[in-house]
């Protein structure tokens, strides 16, 4: 099939997912072929140390839909969907996990959706299946304090699984961010968005590839990307103390005045260690920021590819 005439692109980022990727496949081939329409399924593989990488090797082999992207390393879940997205010709990009936690039957709602003119479907997790109680509160937290940080509408429990229009696609491809947050890059960029809401199913095997850290990482770059407000905690926080100080000297002043003993030491040493941690907690807000300006200072490319098959 010639690469011009395909409609959708499925990119499937993944990480150690051998136990996943073929019944994935499977599920996918049915949903996709159900459409009638030319398709790619674009794998990307993320490093992976296991048997990822030859499963999907054989996979592109027998099916020519199927096109495969291999990193040199693992670059993280967020840069292995924008090479797929950056090598993806379709006229409409569906991101999925390879987990199948997002059930690719909803790609047809998406399909639908796009169809009557929406150039952005999301798929909003109406419920969470088989995760675990600290995953879905952590989620469930982070994306709410997101939102009050910052300007960009990002709408709430809603993951990397959607449709974007090829003009999207196209807009995020000139984004060279390096500490991506993928879907609030969508959300910035605009268009006729809407969502369609599904069931999060449990991870089919495997374990997740998300461990606290880069959980961590990824709520990090989230905040860093779309907001300044932690920066700002340090001059609300100076103005509070200055009050507060200011409101206790006119305190002290009183109790001297009437001669009851003031027990400053322990007030002092408690008060002044109090501040330096304040302190060490903005220095580190504004390293975080200015890693980031480092990075892109480096200009660096975002990923580097060890093997292309099918392109
Ligand atoms: N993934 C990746 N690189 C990574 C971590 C994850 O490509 O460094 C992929 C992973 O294979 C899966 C998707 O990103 O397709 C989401 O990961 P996972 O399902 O483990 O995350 P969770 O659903 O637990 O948040
Ligand atoms: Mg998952």
């Amino acid at each position: 099939m010639n690469s011009a005439e395909v409609k959708y692109s499925i990119v499937v980022p993944l990480y150690n997912e051998e136990e996943v990727i073929i019944e994935t496949y499977r599920r996918l081939k049915e949903v996709m072929d159900s459409t009638g329409e030319p398709y790619e399924i674009i794998f990307v593989n993320d490093g992976s140390k296991d048997k990822t990488l030859e499963i999907a090797k054989s996979i592109c082999k027998r099916d020519k839909n199927i096109k495969l992207l291999s990193f040199s390393r693992n670059f993280g879940h967020q840069i292995a969907i924008t090479a797929g997205m950056d090598y993806s010709s379709g006229e409409a990009i569906v991101v999925i996990d390879a987990d199948l936690q997002d059930p690719p039957e909803v790609i047809l709602k998406m399909i639908e959706k796009w169809k009557q003119g929406y150039d952005v479907v999301y798929g909003k997790r109406a419920k969470r299946k088989g995760e675990t109680f600290f995953k879905k509160i952590t989620a469930k937290v982070f994306y709410r304090v997101l939102k009050t940080m910052t300007d960009v509408d990002i709408p709430v429990d809603t993951g990397d699984f959607r449709l974007i229009d090829r003009k999207v696609c196209d807009a995020l491809k000139s984004i060279k961010e390096h500490n991506r947050y993928v879907r609030g890059l969508v959300s910035w960029i605009g268009f006729k968005q809407t969502g369609v809401e599904f069931v999060r199913e449990p991870r089919f095997a495997g374990e997740t590839k998300y461990p606290l850290k880069k959980m961590v990482k990824f709520a990090a770059d989230a905040i860093t990307s779309f907001s300044y407000k932690p920066l700002k905690i340090a001059t609300y926080t100076g103005v509070a103390v200055c009050v507060l100080c200011f409101a206790y000297m006119v305190f002290a002043l009183f109790q001297s005045l009437f001669a009851v003993a003031v027990h400053a030491w322990a007030l002092i040493s408690v008060f002044s260690l109090f501040l330096n941690g304040l302190m060490f907690i903005m220095i580190g807000i504004i390293g975080e920021y200015i890693g980031r300006i480092y990075d892109e200072a480096k200009g660096r490319p975002l990923y580097i590819i060890d093997e292309k098959e099918g392109f």
